[in-house]
């Protein structure tokens, strides 16, 4: 072979790397991909999860598969997504913990804001205090007051150190002074199942994995952590309105891929997203378990980023004032 027609194929070579990435990234998504959430299953955020990734599976055109990584409160799951190939194919659905695990764990193997690729907000969820049903206080002030007298003989379930349950419980002790008996779990599923059972006593969780039970009558209720009550539970106070005006806190979920997807591709999933948290279905369910989807221009990577960077300083202080920490 002549030396010019080797040159020429090198260069044609070359060229087909060149386009190959392009090309892929023109036709994505060509396969199923997984939407991590490091919860386990039938739990709020695994809720979130899978009406999001319904939708975005039909936007796509392919199967958008949620996969459990729940442990550690969010950070396996996210430390798995982390390092992932950021080829769009692996994605994570994770809600407020990527903000205070950068505070709470001591040793966290990656960075939030320099791990992910933003895609876009989700929704803001409430909390709630809720009980097993025989638990002894009727009502919020009576739960403050049982809590400073029993509270270290008292039971608090909760999905690992960073998990929203995990935070809301810090401010429910530091609210009445006690420390209780912490139960982790690897999610806020089988927590509440232990709460249902009575195994266990307390647990503050968000309202899409409480508002059926509470409506049930299988959990005892005690306020919402919003500033004003949620319709679906309007019988519900909130914690300003029982004097526990520091417990305040909307779990935010946000959608990822990992750093160095291209922006080709996440502005695919950004545009699935975004007519996820626009259709009906979504949005009509959202409301039942007491949420909404976050306006359109908050489903943005530069929105996700915004709140992320400004959760981070928020709960820094916090967490350090309340001395808890994990390795
Ligand atoms: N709601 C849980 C939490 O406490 C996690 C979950 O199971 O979704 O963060």
């Amino acid at each position: 072979m002549s030396n010019i027609l080797k040159g020429l194929l090198a260069s044609l070579g070359a060229l087909a790397a060149l386009a190959s990435p392009a090309l892929a990234q023109a036709d994505y998504p060509t396969q199923p991909i997984t939407m991590v959430v490091p919860f386990s299953a039938g739990g709020p955020t695994d809720t979130v999860a899978r009406l999001v990734a319904q939708v975005m599976s039909t936007e796509l055109g392919q199967q958008v598969l949620v996969q459990n990584v729940g442990g550690a409160g969010g950070t396996l799951g996210a430390g798995q997504v982390a390092n992932a190939k950021p080829d769009g194919y692996t994605l994570l659905l994770h809600h407020i913990g990527m903000s205070t695990a950068p505070t709470l764990y001591r040793n966290l193997a990656f960075d939030p804001l320099k791990a992910f690729a933003p895609i876009g907000l989700v929704t803001s969820v409430p909390m709630t205090i809720v009980a097993r049903k025989d638990f002894e206080p009727a009502d919020a002030a009576a739960l403050l007051a049982y809590l400073k007298e029993k509270g270290a003989d008292t039971t608090y379930a909760h999905a690992g150190i960073g998990s929203a349950s995990h935070l809301c419980g810090m401010l429910l002790q530091e609210a009445a002074g006690v420390q209780m008996i912490t139960v982790p779990y690897q999610g806020a599923a089988p927590a509440m199942t232990d709460i249902i059972g009575g195994q266990v006593d307390l647990l503050c969780d968000q309202t899409t994995n409480t508002t059926n039970q509470i409506k049930a009558g299988e959990v005892k209720a005690y306020a919402v952590t919003t500033p004003t009550r949620v319709a679906s539970l309007p019988d519900l106070p909130t914690t300003t309105e029982v004097g526990l005006d520091k417990l305040q806190i909307g779990v935010w979920h946000g959608l990822y891929a990992p750093a160095g997807t291209d922006p080709a591709i996440t502005a695919k999933l950004e545009a699935a997203l975004q007519k996820a948290l626009a259709n009906a279905t979504v949005v009509s369910r959202f409301a039942e378990l007491g949420t909404a989807p976050v306006p359109m221009d908050q489903a943005t990577p530069a929105a996700l980023t915004a709140e992320l960077t400004s959760q981070i300083e928020l709960w820094r202080p916090i967490i350090q004032a309340a001395g808890t920490y994990a390795d």
